[in-house]
């Protein structure tokens, strides 16, 4: 495209190109056809979706090879992209089917590409036989504060091995994954900057699952205890591997820096992939709540056409609109390489958590007594909704974070 001066001018455009909207639309029809039908019995039962996921890798969508595709699209929105149509569908459901990707996520930020190749295809599985992969970082004394982790990694020279040693809480897929990926305290005395991620292999003595968790929502999910007995993994599931530990924690001993403003810029760039999750919810609650006041006629007309009804519809509308271009944005710019100044990240996931919550409770609202019950999918998606305001980092944590960017000061 020439700009006024002959030139070639940078190009913005808000529209999805062919591929993204081609697999959007793919992704879509198997929200819709698949996964919300299952929703309410998984909710009810409070069991992983076994069939669904099994059903989503036989055509490719639970699978190493789409993940990656979407994690490497150039404009950063396939992922975004994907969560929302997933989430739209059912967010526990969802849940059980990205929860692998975060997890496989927290190798691909800082691992070899040995052990990229080795551990991701074994976290998916294959279609007729699909596995999981759980991240365990929060433990009962560690939720917003990791730099408490109490888990203990201990290395043995000898057999060059690692032991780990600690409770792990609240981990997605805790004891049913396959690969289990743990956050484990090297140099306690260092904090978060003692800590190292390490693998814990299919099988591996000593892991096994604690009590699991009877959720307020999302409870197709499986989240679960995860206790770590003397639990010994070969020395090349260090993420990362030992040469970069040691030299961070010699650095770190030196008073330097740790790196540990890399991690945080993973965390920040994965934030954005948790807020298009409750952009899906968010949306549902509105289409379901839009449709509803075209149906319902009370005093001889639909509900829709009172005032009342329809300004709430149109600021559920606009908060959702709203809250899925914060997300576009900070993942256009983890993509792009550009860097959060203001923590866009942690922006879009505030900002689209607490919209997904408000606008499920106000479709609720729309649908009055039928709102209320389980009969409608509504109750369900503002009990699904909440989480997003809890994990990946409270709302209060992502506050925290961007008064920080914002101030520059110290923001306790
Ligand atoms: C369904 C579910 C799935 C999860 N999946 C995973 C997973 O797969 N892997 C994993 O590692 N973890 C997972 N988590 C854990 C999740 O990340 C933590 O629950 C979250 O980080 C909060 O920690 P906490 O529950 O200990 O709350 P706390 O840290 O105890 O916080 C309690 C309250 O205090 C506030 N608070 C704490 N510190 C501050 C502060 N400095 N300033 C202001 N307010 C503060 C919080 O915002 C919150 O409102 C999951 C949790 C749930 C519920």
């Amino acid at each position: 495209m020439s700009g006024p001066d002959g030139g070639s001018a940078p190009q913005f455009s808000l529209e999805l190109g062919p591929d993204l909207r081609e697999m959007r639309d793919w992704v879509h029809a198997f929200a819709a056809d698949v996964i919300r039908p299952a929703a309410a019995e998984f909710d009810e039962r409070e069991e992983t979706p076994w069939p669904v996921i099994e059903e989503a890798a036989k055509i490719g969508l639970y699978s190493l090879d789409f993940f990656s595709h979407q994690w490497l699209e150039p404009s950063g929105l396939g992922i975004p992209v994907t969560f929302e149509e997933l989430f739209w569908g059912d967010a526990g459901i969802g849940l059980s089917i990205a929860g692998t990707g975060l997890a496989a996520v927290s190798v691909v930020g800082t691992g070899t590409n040995e052990q990229i190749g080795e551990w991701l295809p074994q976290m998916f599985g294959e279609p007729g036989d699909v596995k999981l992969a759980a991240f365990c970082s929060s433990e009962p004394d560690a939720g917003s504060d990791v730099s408490a982790i109490r888990t203990r990694a201990v290395y043995h020279e000898a057999t060059d091995e690692w032991e780990l040693t600690g409770t792990k809480t609240w981990a997605t897929n805790g004891g049913i994954a396959d690969v289990h990926v743990v956050v484990a305290s090297v140099e306690p005395e260092l904090g978060s900057r003692g800590q190292a991620t390490f693998i814990v292999p299919p099988g591996t003595p000593g892991l096994s699952q604690g009590q699991k968790f009877r959720k307020h929502g999302i409870r197709a999910s499986h989240t679960a205890e995860v206790v770590l007995d003397g639990v010994r993994v070969p020395g090349r599931c260090l993420v990362g591997g030992k040469d970069r530990l040691e030299e961070r924690l010699a650095r770190v001993r030196g008073g330097g820096r740790s790196g540990g403003q890399a991690a945080m810029k993973t965390f920040e760039a994965s934030r954005p992939g948790v807020g298009a999750m409750a952009v899906g919810v968010g949306r549902a609650a509105v289409e379901y709540a839009r449709d509803y006041s075209r149906e319902r006629v009370q005093f001889g007309r639909q509900i829709g056409q009172n005032q009342a009804v329809a300004f709430m519809l149109a600021d559920m509308q606009a908060a959702v609109d709203a809250a899925r271009l914060l997300v576009w944005r900070a993942a256009w710019m983890a993509r792009n390489g550009v860097s959060f100044t203001n923590a866009e990240g942690s922006m879009s996931k505030l900002v689209a958590a607490e919209t997904a919550v408000r606008v499920t409770e106000q479709a609720i609202q729309v649908l009055g007594g039928n709102g209320y019950t389980r009969d409608y999918p509504v109750e369900r998606w503002h009990r699904d909704a909440k989480i997003f305001t809890i994990f990946e980092g409270t709302s209060e944590i992502q506050r925290m974070i961007i008064g920080r960017a914002v101030t520059g000061l110290d923001v306790r």
